[in-house]
């Protein structure tokens, strides 16, 4: 699958392109097309798990119904009167959905005979999948991507060759006393790191500041970013390049990992786009 990579203007003495997982598909966009490759490719029926406005959840039920394999969507909470679009899409795209209670969510599942894919697609396979997302990008010194997870940035960086470093920027708040315990978790090479700060209040949180950077972004260059991960993502971005973060002569890539579900819970005219 080649990915669009074009020049990201940002001003700042450094280079910026940006790879467009976002125009992939109209629907699957994204890392989680890539996370979900192995798991897919084991042939046997999917149960997965997500939230109403979750890019995983209608990734798979897409990828599913394209390889003809059944898959089951266990949603967190009530089932509501009204369903939300992501989850309509789901159920149009042929996924079960099974809604639990946020108790039963947390515990254990059995599925027998089944591929069950933890949320967003992480674990060993989703890393896996992720690996391959830049194995056919120019070369670069950076590659920045917003972290959920952690599964893209994991696959990215041990992918990494000399010269090379992943950054992650968590959509996540974690507060400063467990940062290093976090990152550690991750098990990522010395060539990758995490830059914490941008969660904007926390995940799926946003700001008045943060919707007009979308909103600035899109009028500045034409991507659409959406507020959970990928607004986060860039923001930093743009932050980091002004606070010369990147040494002069860097060629950094911004991976738009996708995925614009969550602009789907704001209300209307929210966006330009
Ligand atoms: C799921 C998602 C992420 C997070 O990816 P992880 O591999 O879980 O870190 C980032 N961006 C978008 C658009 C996503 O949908």
């Amino acid at each position: 699958m080649t990915i669009p990579i074009t020049p990201l203007d940002l001003g700042g003495a450094v280079s910026c392109s940006i790879a467009r997982l976002d125009l992939l598909h109209p629907v699957v966009s994204g890392n989680k097309w890539f996370k979900l490759t192995h798991y897919l490719s084991l042939g046997l029926p999917v149960v997965t798990f997500g939230g109403p406005y979750s890019n995983h959840l209608v990734a798979t039920a897409y990828a599913c119904r394209e390889r003809g394999i059944p898959c089951t969507g266990i949603v967190r909470g009530e089932e509501p009167a009204v369903l939300s679009p992501t989850l309509m899409d789901c159920l149009a795209f042929g996924m079960s959905l099974r809604f639990v209670s946020r108790a039963a969510y947390r515990s254990a599942f059995d599925f027998p005979g089944c591929t069950v894919i933890p949320e967003g697609g992480a674990g060993p396979l989703g890393v896996q999948g992720a690996s391959l997302i830049l194995s056919d990008a120019p070369p670069f010194s950076h590659v920045v991507c917003a972290v959920g997870t952690g599964t893209t940035l994991q696959g990215l960086d041990s992918v990494l060759v000399d010269g090379q470093s992943a950054m992650g920027i968590p959509v996540i708040a974690v507060p400063p006393a467990d940062r290093s315990a976090f990152d550690a978790s991750l098990g990522l090479s010395g060539a990758s790191s995490l830059v914490h700060g941008y969660a904007f209040g926390g995940y799926a949180r946003h700001t008045p500041e943060l919707i007009r950077f979308m909103n600035d972004f899109y009028a500045g260059c034409g991507v659409p970013l959406d507020f959970v991960y990928t607004a986060k993502a860039a923001f930093a971005l743009v932050d980091l390049i002004s606070l010369g973060f990147f040494p002069p002569g860097s060629d950094v890539l911004f991976l738009h990992t996708g995925g614009l579900q969550g602009n789907r819970s704001l209300p209307p005219s929210t966006l330009l786009y």
